[in-house]
């Protein structure tokens, strides 16, 4: 058994990679173990501006990433629109992101080890952790072992399917500047094509036990192949992503006496978008920020004020949003055919889709840019079927409510 060290952290993706580099940046000894080290996580792999604005190292990557800034959207009735975002997503292989940030957390002196974890045992202040290769102690065990986590179970309930998502996607070859998102009735998720620097990553994901992972896969490739996507040279790839509702939202508890969980293995996932690697990233940085002030338990309330905030609205509105109707039509048809014909609300998706937008001022914002949307050509085909729904509803309220 090796001697005792300051912090463990299981898994070395973005959030324990992230945690790691800030905590030995701090002067702290950190111990981290990944089974795979750098690798091809299945993933969309999509950066929003929000995180390229926090992380200015991810922004200045360079060749590691494709900077797209087109966007198609498709809804579910086969309505198409183009749109420029503002602010480009950065499309990142995993390989080359967990590869990046695992390297600056050698750099900045954590002992990186490709070693899977097996077993924990003790408490806080003092964790064994056992691996094939050894066993290791640590006062401080961060779980960053990602959304399947097995150690999960230790401290907090196991994720129940409803609060998950299935996804299936390909990595294909090919190379482009424009994304695609295409909107699916009868599923709360989307098919997403993300073009990175050397390939492709596209992919469909849906609510667990709503549709089949199979039923996914048939209905993602019927697509690919509609779009001129070939899938001879692809590769598969499937894992789960969490979701979760409103209350478990509520209930969440991210630390406790001597451990903490950042990123996925929290759930940390907006269940809207599915954007993760914002908050794995973040949460990792405001879990070390409060490990290193020497007040671990702050990370609690510093996540709930910030992520878990944003993640719970999100939470709320995510049923509306994929299933929801204003006026007779679909939210997802309505909001393709905003986007189509106002500039004012493509220059909201376009703050969506970089994540500058928020949930939380959604709604405000809606209100203001509502006379501009109605000016731009909207009141026709606003007003009609508002009208027939009593006319006291705003569109704003029923768009952000
Ligand atoms: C199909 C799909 C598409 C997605 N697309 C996007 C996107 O485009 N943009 C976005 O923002 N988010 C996306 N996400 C979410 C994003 O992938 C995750 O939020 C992100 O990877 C979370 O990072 P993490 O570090 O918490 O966990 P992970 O990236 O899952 O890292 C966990 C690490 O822990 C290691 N590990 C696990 N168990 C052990 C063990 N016992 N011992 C040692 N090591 C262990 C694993 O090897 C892994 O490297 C997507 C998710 C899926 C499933």
């Amino acid at each position: 058994m090796s001697a005792q060290h300051s912090i463990a952290i299981v898994g070395g993706g973005p959030a324990g990679a992230l945690a790691g580099a800030l905590l030995a940046a701090g002067g702290r000894e950190v111990l981290l173990f990944d089974e795979k080290l750098a690798w091809e996580k299945p993933c969309g792999g999509g950066l929003t501006h929000k995180a390229l604005r926090q992380y200015p190292f991810l922004a200045d990557a360079g060749s590691e990433s494709n900077p797209v800034e087109d966007c198609e959207l498709i809804s579910p009735s086969g309505q198409r629109v183009r749109f420029h975002m503002q602010h480009p997503v950065a499309i990142f292989s995993r390989l080359a992101l967990n590869g990046l940030l695992l390297e600056r957390a050698r750099r900045a002196g954590v002992d990186v080890r490709k070693q899977r974890v097996t077993r924990i045992t003790g408490n806080g202040g003092d964790w064994q952790l056992v691996t094939p290769q050894q066993e290791y102690r640590a006062s401080h065990l961060m779980l960053a072992a990602g959304a399947r986590n097995p150690f999960r179970g230790q401290f907090l309930p196991p994720i129940p399917p409803s609060d998950l998502m299935v996804t299936a996607g390909y990595f294909l070859p090919g190379r482009s500047s424009l994304m695609h998102i295409q909107f699916l009735k009868g599923i709360t998720g989307y098919i997403w094509v993300f073009p990175r620097a050397d390939h492709v990553s596209a992919g469909i994901a849906g609510k667990m036990g709503e549709t089949s992972t199979a039923e996914l896969r048939r209905i993602l490739e019927k697509w690919l192949g509609e779009n001129g996507f070939a899938l001879d040279d692809g590769r598969f790839y499937s894992h789960i992503l969490p979701s979760f509702r409103p209350q478990t939202f509520e209930t969440l508890e991210v630390c406790g006496e001597g451990w903490s969980m950042i990123g996925d293995s929290a759930g940390l996932v907006d269940p809207i978008t599915g954007e993760g690697l914002y908050y794995a990233l973040r949460s990792a940085e405001l879990c070390a920020g409060a490990l290193l002030a020497g007040r671990p338990g702050e990370y609690q309330g510093v996540l709930e004020e910030e992520v878990l905030a944003e993640l719970k609205l999100a939470a709320r509105v995510s049923q509306r949003f994929y299933n929801g109707e204003i006026f007779g039509e679909s939210v997802l048809e309505r909001m393709v055919s905003l986007t189509e014909q106002s500039a004012s609300f493509r220059e909201l998706m376009s703050d969506l889709f970089a994540g500058v937008q928020g949930y939380r001022d959604l709604r405000a914002r809606l209100y203001r840019i509502l006379p501009s949307v109605m000016a731009e050509g909207l009141a026709g085909a606003l007003r009609r079927p508002w009208n027939k729904s009593g006319g006291s509803k705003f569109a704003a309220d029923a768009l952000a409510e």
